[in-house]
């Protein structure tokens, strides 16, 4: 199968590096659990929701991410058994075209950079499975779309969903 797997909130933690900077920067008290079914900039007061919506736009925000729990292992063996695509629609942020290069090539150095698609939109991608947490990017999918669970999505119907990695490894391995 070709697969095509997202990377903000479903191999990289970026709403935890959000929790992570704003209790830095305001001394605040944020959870994954308090925030749970939000996004997070909507989860601060009104006066600091600018300074979490343009986190993404600093140097070094996509370099600096944690990997999702289990992505590593999971996406080794799909990618030994399927043709496997980083897909990311990294031209939001073009600051974050090297950064996230570098971070797969630290973080999944088994995945080579002719399967590494940093894009605008993802309609344009044909293929049998998409691993998104993005509601957006999955109704415009001609294949199968996994929606990966994020504390901002719990709450959205719709899409087969997968929870977290090892129920990607059940469904596709
Ligand atoms: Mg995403």
């Amino acid at each position: 199968m070709k697969i095509f797997v997202d990377m903000d909130e479903v191999i990289a933690d970026t709403y935890g590096a959000h929790i992570d900077i704003y209790n830095q920067e305001f001394n605040g008290n944020l959870t994954t659990e308090t925030c749970m079914g939000n996004e997070v900039w909507k989860m601060v007061p009104t006066a600091h929701q600018d300074s979490v919506r343009k986190h993404a736009t600093r140097r070094g925000f996509f370099r600096n991410l944690r990997p999702i729990e289990n992505s590593i292992e999971v996406l080794s063996k799909l990618n030994d058994v399927h043709e496997l695509y980083i897909a990311s629609a990294a031209m939001q942020f073009p600051n974050s075209l090297e950064e996230k290069s570098d971070w797969l090539n630290e973080h999944f150095p088994f995945i080579p950079w002719q399967h590494i698609i940093l894009c605008g939109h993802k309609h344009i991608l044909r293929g049998d499975v998409l691993i998104d947490d993005r509601s957006y990017n999955l109704e415009h999918f001609n294949g199968r779309g996994l929606q990966f669970t994020s504390p901002h999505n719990i709450r959205t119907t719709g899409f087969e969903r997968v929870n977290n990695w090892l129920e990607v490894a059940e469904k596709l391995l």
